[in-house]
């Protein structure tokens, strides 16, 4: 859990901004608060360079190196109540690690996180900023996340923050029954949706939502 004393510890004096940001979130359709109370918490600015932290409780994405992004709060927040609006999984998968920004939101919600990345610098660094939080339940894995994490699979959800052009059959297969993948597909440059797939007994059940905007899920490590 992040207290309040860790953020002010490490130089995050300003609980208003994050409260601005809580507050235009809720203004563009975020009403879990769950959701929105982990975000209030979560000290965005240290997932992005120094020189960028006066940027971090804007509603927008930022660059993090390696040509990647943190994503735009309000997909966070979105992706995340979507992968909790039918109660909260408690094993999920993340692929597309990042700078974690995400992972420790989920971090602070579910029992148990499996964030799987391409980038090895990204991933060891983001490892280093979960520690630094105290937020435990995660393991990363170096690896394309593509393929899951089989060894660690059924997940109860799964959540893909980098939009493949169909969904994987892989991610499919390794999501319990009654689980839920949370995931933009689309093909990059185009359009991208966001999709939620629900697993049931009888199969899986796919809605879609809003349009997004996400990296492409590559292939292959680096
Ligand atoms: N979740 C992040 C955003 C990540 S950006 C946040 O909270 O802001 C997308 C990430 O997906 C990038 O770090 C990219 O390297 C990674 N990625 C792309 N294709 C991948 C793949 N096949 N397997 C694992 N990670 C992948």
């Amino acid at each position: 859990m992040i207290t309040e004393s860790m953020i002010r510890g490490i130089g995050m004096t300003s609980q208003r901004t994050r409260e601005r940001l809580v507050k235009r979130l809720v203004e563009k359709g975020i009403h879990d608060l769950r959701v929105l109370e982990v975000i209030r918490n979560t000290p965005r600015h240290l997932f992005v360079d120094e020189a960028l932290a006066s940027r971090a409780y804007e509603d927008t994405a930022l660059p993090i190196g390696q040509g990647q992004t943190i994503s735009q709060p309000y997909i966070v927040a979105r992706m995340t109540e979507l992968l909790v609006a039918r109660g909260v999984p408690a094993r999920v998968l993340e692929v597309g690690t990042g700078c974690g920004y995400q992972t420790a939101v989920l971090a602070q919600l579910v029992d148990e996180v499996y964030s799987v990345e391409r980038i090895d610098v990204l991933l060891q660094q983001t490892r280093r900023r979960l520690r630094s939080l105290k937020l435990t339940n995660v393991r990363f894995k170096h690896s394309d996340g593509t393929w899951g994490w089989k060894s660690k699979a059924p997940f109860d959800g799964i959540i893909v923050t980098a939009a493949p052009s169909s969904v994987p059959e892989a991610l499919l297969s390794q999501l319990a029954v009654g689980g839920r993948v949370v995931i933009p597909v689309g093909q990059q440059g185009g359009a991208q949706q966001l999709a939620v797939i629900d697993r049931t007994e009888a199969g899986f059940e796919q809605e879609l939502f809003e349009p997004v905007s996400f990296v492409p899920l590559l292939g292959g490590e680096s």
